[in-house]
């Protein structure tokens, strides 16, 4: 369970992020939903732990980690460009920085991880050679072999197009189950988040416009915003 309670975050003086709070299940995925500018990425962040809080408290399980630095917060994310290693090939990406790290994957786990995203013929390609939607699997096996508590994905579809993009949708939904991973999703685009998700946070300049399941936000859109978010670009 991750708990968020009464999160603000300020920039320069200008609220961004403002009174956010709500709670997603264990092996939950969530999608971060709103139009740019919104403060998805500036949550995400603070989820990670990459920017700190200036309100508010994270509780994940029965731990305190408003103030738990990034690395012993034990949460990981594929970022939208991937920030794949260019010179190093496929496997090398994926278990760099596995070397001396606590808790991560065995040996006999990496393999497991680099089976069930179907990474075995492109092993010894380098990042040049791979399509998109093989970079974005190489990116996720980057981040998984690292076992973390929660797995946050920035845009993790914007790149792909078409076929790709449902295949890297339907392993996201595996790797959630599969693993009972959390997974928290950003996205501007509402189809995505309707047919990913299993809870989706909707937020328009920095304040939760609605928070619930797909169903619910369709069924009963709780302001003028979600309505004209929603049905305006489905
Ligand atoms: P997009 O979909 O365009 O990426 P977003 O919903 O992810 O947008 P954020 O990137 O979180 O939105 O930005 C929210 C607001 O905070 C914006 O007004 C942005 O300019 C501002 N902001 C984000 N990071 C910083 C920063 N480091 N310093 C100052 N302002 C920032």
């Amino acid at each position: 369970m991750l708990k968020l309670q009464n999160i603000s975050k300020q920039f320069d003086g200008k609220t961004v992020l403002d009174d956010i709070s709500f709670e997603i299940g264990s092996g939950e995925i969530m999608s971060l939903l709103g139009p740019s500018g919104s403060g998805k990425t500036t949550l995400l962040h603070l989820i990670l732990g990459l920017t700190g809080a200036d309100q508010g408290s994270i509780v994940f399980g029965d731990e305190n980690l408003t103030r738990v630095p990034m690395k012993k917060r034990g949460f990981n994310i594929v970022f939208q460009d991937y920030a794949l290693f260019p010179n190093l090939n496929a496997y090398d990406n994926i278990v760099y920085g596995l070397r001396n790290q606590k808790g991560a994957a065995s040996d006999k786990e990496v393999q497991e991880y680099i089976d069930f995203l179907e990474l075995t013929p492109h092993l010894n390609k380098r990042i040049g050679e791979l399509s998109g939607g093989q970079k974005q699997r190489v990116a996720l096996a980057r981040t998984l072999v690292t076992k973390p508590k929660i797995l946050l994905l920035d845009e993790p579809l914007s790149a792909l197009d078409g076929v790709i993009k449902e295949s890297i949708k339907q392993r996201i939904q595996s790797i959630a189950r599969e693993f009972k991973l959390t997974t928290i999703i950003v996205t501007h685009d509402p189809e995505e988040a309707l047919t990913l998700s299993d809870q989706i946070l909707i937020i328009n300049q920095g304040k939760i416009a609605q928070f619930g399941s797909p169903q619910e936000i369709i069924n009963q859109p709780e302001n003028e915003f979600v309505e004209q978010f929603i049905i305006k670009q489905l």
